[in-house]
């Protein structure tokens, strides 16, 4: 099939569920992909790094053995094992994305595409002719000027790679991956520095929590410089040597950059075809539409979050657009967010500085659940909180976490916070015990006036 209601161009988070909605809704697809489907997020990203993470808890659960009367040695890290364990996650749910994509009818063409009209998308001499095109082409790792990736010099795509532990590892940027990247190689025995150029490490969230994390590191054993900017590197047979703005230099085995990602839009005919680019991000409007008619754009290549379940929501939100529904916008600041480390981050909705921005700071009011209170964070040895940011009398609009596997908590945080819940509305519902999900439950109980295991 060359012509179809919609085709879709890259086959990642955001544009293979924009495929898979649209031909559940009758739409007939083109789904063009010219790598693997699953994108970054299945096989450079999302999946990968988790499993290294798990790997990473094996690690210290049998280090830290003897403190639950365990009797274990780490003997060492066998990495070639920890990554075949790693495909395997990945390539079982390759299959079984390759085999969903089949199922639903999906015509899955493999090759690299280039928009030729706004309604048109060329693959290796075929025109593949859409009523919408949807582009979805992702992002890719970023550098600094100057800082070439090569050697011991590595953004995510190689580091993931790896097949041995490296003894010493500097890490540019403090953001989600650089955090994500430095936790696995510290379990694994690696001394890490992170260099962020910003105050704190997770700069984007609460600075409550990004105190809480840079306390967590410390103890960790993984040092930072914060507020430092890079300056230059290079590197030979023995090692990188890092120099920062203010004159110092640290050294060490390899460098690790995770200074963002920026959007894959280059070289793909967008500009021949008129549409509007911000530094290279596709610009579209809250219904994904670009500037030129039948044209819209998912994931990645927008600017905001780069989060895979954020394309996945706008793929299904486009597909529901174009099957004639009206779904409902969900803004940046309610797509819940996780920092993967140990200890783990989950946060949605407003910073306690951004509410008071917004409102004005008395007409914001904030409580902290201190997990020292929580039966299940104490059986897993492990510290934290939760902190709620509410509306004086109104909802809760900020919810901010910090704890080892707190981020499976986010569930709950996201609805409260969509569904503009009020402390009340959350007092009464009952959270199992033992479970770290009592402390979302005891936070709002305290915040409705109710504290239980906790002090008013
Ligand atoms: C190390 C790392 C860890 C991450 N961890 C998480 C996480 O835990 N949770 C989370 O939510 N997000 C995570 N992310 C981010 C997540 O991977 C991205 O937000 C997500 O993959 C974006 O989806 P996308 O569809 O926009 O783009 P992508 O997944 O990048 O997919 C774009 C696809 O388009 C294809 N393509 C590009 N150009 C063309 C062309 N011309 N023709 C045909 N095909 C083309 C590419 O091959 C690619 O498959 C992580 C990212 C990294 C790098």
């Amino acid at each position: 099939m060359t012509s179809a209601d919609v085709v879709i161009l890259g086959g990642g988070s955001g544009g293979y569920a924009c495929a898979l909605r649209a031909s559940q809704l009758g739409l007939s697809v083109v789904l063009i992909e010219a790598d693997k489907l699953g994108g970054t997020c299945l096989h450079r990203g999302c999946i990968p790094t988790k499993a290294l993470l798990h790997a990473a808890e094996v690690a210290d659960t049998t280090r830290e053995s003897e403190s639950f009367g365990v009797q274990a040695t780490l003997q060492g890290i066998d990495m070639p094992r920890v990554n075949s364990y790693r495909d395997g996650v990945v390539s079982r749910l390759y299959k079984g994305l390759q085999g969903l994509v089949k199922s639903r009818d999906v015509t899955y063409v493999e090759g690299w595409g280039r928009l030729t009209s706004a309604h048109t998308v060329e693959v290796d001499g075929t025109t593949y002719t859409g009523k919408s095109v949807v582009l979805a082409t992702g992002s890719h790792a970023r550098t600094l000027p100057g800082l070439d990736i090569t050697g011991r010099i590595m953004t995510s795509d190689q580091a993931l790679n790896l097949d041995y532990v490296p003894g010493k590892v500097i890490v540019l940027g403090g953001g989600v991956i650089g955090v994500e990247f430095a936790s696995v190689w510290r379990s694994f025995g690696t001394e890490v520095h992170i260099v962020e150029g910003l105050p704190n490490l997770v700069p984007a969230e609460d600075p409550a929590i990004s105190k809480a994390f840079e306390r967590a590191y410390r103890k960790r054993g993984i040092s930072f410089t914060t507020g430092v900017r890079f300056a230059s590197a290079t590197q030979d047979e023995n090692g990188v040597t890092v120099t920062l703005e203010d004159g110092s230099t640290h050294t060490a085995d390899l460098l690790l950059v995770a200074v963002g990602r920026g959007p894959s839009t280059a070289n793909l005919g967008f500009e021949e075809v008129g549409i509007a680019l911000d530094r290279g991000w596709v610009t579209v409007d809250d219904q994904l539409r670009t500037n030129v008619p039948d044209v819209y754009a998912v994931g990645d290549i927008t600017p905001g979050l780069q989060l895979a379940h954020r394309g996945f929501q706008q793929g299904i939100f486009l597909a529901e657009q174009l099957g004639g529904l009206s779904p409902r916008v969900i803004e940046d600041i309610n797509i819940p967010r996780v920092t993967y480390s140990e200890p783990e981050v989950g946060s949605v909705g407003l910073t306690q500085s951004q509410a008071e921005e917004e409102y004005g700071a008395d007409k914001v009011t904030t409580y902290e659940y201190n997990l020292g209170g929580n039966g299940k964070s104490q059986i897993l040895a492990t510290t934290g909180f939760i902190k709620l940011v509410q509306l004086v009398d109104g909802p809760v609009i900020g919810i901010h976490m910090i704890g080892s596997r707190i981020g499976e908590q986010i569930g709950e945080a996201q609805l409260i916070v969509n569904w503009e819940a009020y402390p009340e509305d959350l007092a009464p519902l009952v959270h199992a015990h033992p479970t770290q999900n009592e402390a979302m439950g005891e936070a709002h109980l305290a915040l409705a006036g109710k504290p239980l295991h906790a002090h008013a």
